[in-house]
């Protein structure tokens, strides 16, 4: 099954189609309404056109290209405090995903301006540990789908539609022991500032380097206890990067917080109000995880 495939049916499954509709979503049609992206709609349609009809719980009449550009731009909704809106990116980790590696279909739904529910598709991401594996080299290809509801724990099955298992965050409480994630793409996150963190809390594994939300569904089944993550200064996170990972690790027994230390706040709109950068260890680790991260803070805009 594809991530999507697999969110589709997930909410079919529970039946959350009743929920109003309101979507925040990343993509407009902006781009594929002009002249030069005739040829690439028309694919796109086609494409849309025979998903549903491969896909037998979904009896919808063939769709036109003004249908398909319709439907992007339904994620225009602001979000905020108020009612329920479902977050969406459709590819979080483009980068990855044109370069085969990493990538996630995530979609979180919010309830007066909290993430009560969370499915994060992650076609390229096997169901055993990557915590020290080669990624390239894995023979487990299934892909996995993580999804969270709160209270109720965050639960992992393939997508080719093995039961669900209940994970957890890793337990560690070591440093010297635990790996770490951040982004591949150092122009996402800073490399040398958690490289810094790591030497000062003494990790000793070298970084996983992955793409996208992925990082959060492998951190919420412990196969490494820390994620890092530092944009460039200006740079403003949308909630449709974090909400499903941040809902998933939260539910399996981990923490996200601002490099301060604030939870992060899903009620403001479409961007997170931050300015520091986002860290995510279980609740032992997190302390000492912010002291280093606010040492290093410190001793890198001294060295400046
Ligand atoms: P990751 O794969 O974890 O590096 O993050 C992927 C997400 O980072 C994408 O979905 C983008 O929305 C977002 N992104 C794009 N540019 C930047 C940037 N300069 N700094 C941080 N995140 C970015
Ligand atoms: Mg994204």
């Amino acid at each position: 099954m594809s991530g999507s495939q697999a969110i589709v049916s997930f909410i079919l499954e529970k039946e959350l189609t009743s929920i109003p509709f309101s979507l925040v979503a990343e993509e407009d049609s902006g781009d594929l309404r002009k002249e030069e992206s005739r040829e690439t709609l028309h694919r796109i349609t086609e494409l849309v056109n025979d998903t549903f009809a491969s896909d037998g719980t979904i009896g919808i009449s063939p769709v036109s290209e003004e249908d398909v550009l319709k439907a992007i731009d339904t994620g225009k909704s602001e979000g905020g405090p108020h009612g329920q809106h479902w977050v969406l990116d459709p590819i979080d980790g483009t980068k990855g995903f044109l370069r085969g590696e990493q990538y996630a279909i995530a979609l979180a739904l919010l309830d007066e301006g909290k993430v009560v529910l969370g499915v994060l598709a992650c076609p390229n991401l096997p169901l055993s540990s990557i915590a020290r594996s080669n990624l390239s080299s894995s023979e487990d290809k299934a892909g996995c789908l993580f999804f969270a509801e709160v209270g109720a724990g965050t639960y992992m099955q393939s997508l080719d539609g093995s039961p669900p298992t209940k994970v957890h965050v890793s337990s560690n409480e070591n440093p010297e022991e635990a790996s770490f994630f951040e982004s591949y793409e150092a122009a996402h996150s800073s490399h040398d500032l958690s490289g810094l963190i790591a030497t000062k809390l003494g990790v000793k594994a070298p970084p996983v380097r992955i793409d996208s939300q992925a990082k959060y569904g492998a951190l919420s089944r412990g196969d490494g206890a820390i994620y890092l993550r530092f944009p460039r200064r200006g740079y403003i996170e949308k909630i449709w990067d974090h909400a499903a990972g941040y809902i998933v690790v939260a539910e399996a027994g981990g923490v996200v917080n601002d490099a301060g230390g604030k939870p992060l706040d899903f009620s403001k709109g479409r961007y997170l109000d931050l300015d520091t950068g986002i860290v995510v260890t279980n609740p032992k680790l997190m302390p000492a995880l912010l002291k280093a991260v606010q040492e290093s803070i410190s001793e890198k805009a001294s060295s400046l």
